[in-house]
């Protein structure tokens, strides 16, 4: 038993600076878990050390140890399953209280029996407390919901665990067999505990880390200001939808989204105004998508939206109640002002077979056209405004080439 009590101490051991080194990741509980995992390790080296070490260290300060890990357990949980914390003090009065009974039991009146009723009884309630706990605010990040299972099923194996040994003392089924050797189902009992509390606490590590690394995947995929998704998680997330779609023949609706004199905003109420006002914006449009499609931020005041199964007349009705939902939707900035805020759309329809690239070229184009008709409004792509804002702008750009070339060579010849 000594052996698997040396394993036990030593696998905790090697747990502890994985759990600390956790810490500055700032995952809610993590300081609880360490300071738990680290008593856990003290009182399995006081039990390995009971036959050497004075009597009142295993009698009084290893059970008090046990029942604090509990405690700091139940504490890391309740903080990372998004609870305020219990005070440090409710603790430290439970565990002068548990201190005192040992001390009673142990000097005063002895009782072995009473220490382990106390101790194994506390623990056996923490648990089981633990256990509710999880089960009751189960975790929404579907990452971290296989760790917490496991993490669930040992917490509750420890309680039942304890919870039987206090019952067959309490029922005197734990009597030793002519007083020679416990009975074997004591020692099996112990057994167990001692496996699964390293499993326990491995839990707790998979669980955290599960915990950061969905995280820090939520971080990468959203922008931080306005909760959209980022450029490149919403272009993955649109290939998988256009891909999607063309499987099953149907097509896939794109939309570009600028807000409308938006530099004015910012002059206006200052950047910090804009950056309510983008959040505000945000807020809005994913009301009105009321669950269809997908938003995210190109950059700037630049949004995209993708949607399967609506055809070119759904996408224009969608469009439509986005510019007017954000038209009537006003917030407000800091000092109270009302921010009045309009937004242009380019929509442009991908078949089956055709280039998101191609889709979106288009509905930058339309959307071009939108702001080149008063802003406000919605313009789809392929229609003949459209086509002739294109070529306008196509035009555009070719003079613009030509300036480009031709100053320098004017400038040349002006010197000279
Ligand atoms: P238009 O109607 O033609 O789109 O006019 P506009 O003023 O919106 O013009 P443009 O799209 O060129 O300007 C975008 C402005 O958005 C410029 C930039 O200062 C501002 N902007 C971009 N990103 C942010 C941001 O994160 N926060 C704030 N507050 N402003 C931003
Ligand atoms: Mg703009
Ligand atoms: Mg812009």
């Amino acid at each position: 038993m000594s052996f698997l009590s040396a394993i036990a101490v030593m696998s905790l051991l090697v747990m502890f600076p994985v759990l600390l080194s956790l810490r500055k990741t700032g995952v809610p509980g993590v300081a609880d878990f360490c300071a738990a995992c680290l008593l856990t390790t003290f009182a399995g080296s006081v039990a390995l050390a009971a036959d050497v070490a004075p009597a009142w260290l295993h009698t009084v300060v290893g059970g008090t140890l046990m029942v604090a890990a509990g405690l700091l357990m139940l504490r890391g949980f309740r903080q990372f399953l998004g609870h305020r914390p219990h005070g440090i003090w409710p603790i430290i009065v439970v565990l002068a209280g548990v201190a005192s009974a040992f001390l009673f039991f142990s000097y005063v009146v002895e009782s072995h029996s009473a220490r382990i009723v106390i101790g194994t009884g506390l623990l056996s309630l923490t648990c089981f407390l633990i256990g509710a706990t999880i089960l009751r605010h189960w975790p929404r990040e579907r990452a971290i919901a296989p760790y917490m299972l496991f993490c669930c099923v040992m917490v509750f194996l420890v309680a039942i665990l304890h919870a039987f040994q206090v019952a067959s003392i309490a029922t005197g089924m734990d009597a030793m067999d002519g007083g020679l050797a416990p009975p074997i189902w004591t020692t099996a009992f112990l057994a167990a505990r001692l496996v699964i509390m390293p499993l326990f606490f491995l839990g707790i590590i998979l669980m955290l880390h599960g915990w950061m690394i969905a995280n820090l995947r939520h971080m990468i995929a959203h922008d931080d200001l306005t909760g959209a998704l980022s450029r490149r998680a919403f272009m993955t997330a649109f290939e998988r939808m256009f891909s999607t779609a063309a499987g099953s023949g149907r097509q896939t609706a794109f939309m570009l989204l600028d807000l409308d004199r938006f530099k004015q905003i910012n002059d206006l109420y200052g950047h910090a105004g804009g950056d309510a006002a983008l959040v505000h914006f945000t807020r809005t449009v994913r009301e009105a998508l009321a669950g269809r499609g997908i938003l995210g931020r190109l950059g700037g005041e630049e949004f995209g939206i993708a949607l399967t199964g609506a055809g070119r007349l759904e996408a224009a009705e969608i469009a439509e109640t986005i510019c007017t939902a954000v038209r009537t939707t006003p917030t407000r900035a800091n000092k109270g002002a009302e921010i009045g805020l309009t937004v242009s759309i380019g929509v442009a329809m991908v078949d089956p077979g055709g280039s998101l690239a191609d889709a979106m070229v288009q509905a930058d184009v339309a959307l071009y056209e939108a702001k080149a008709l008063g802003r406000d409004r919605l313009s789809i792509a392929g229609s003949l405004h459209a086509a002739s804002v294109a070529s306008a702008r196509a035009l555009a750009g070719a003079a613009a080439q030509m300036r480009a070339a031709v100053g320098p060579a004017q400038s040349l010849s002006g010197t000279g």
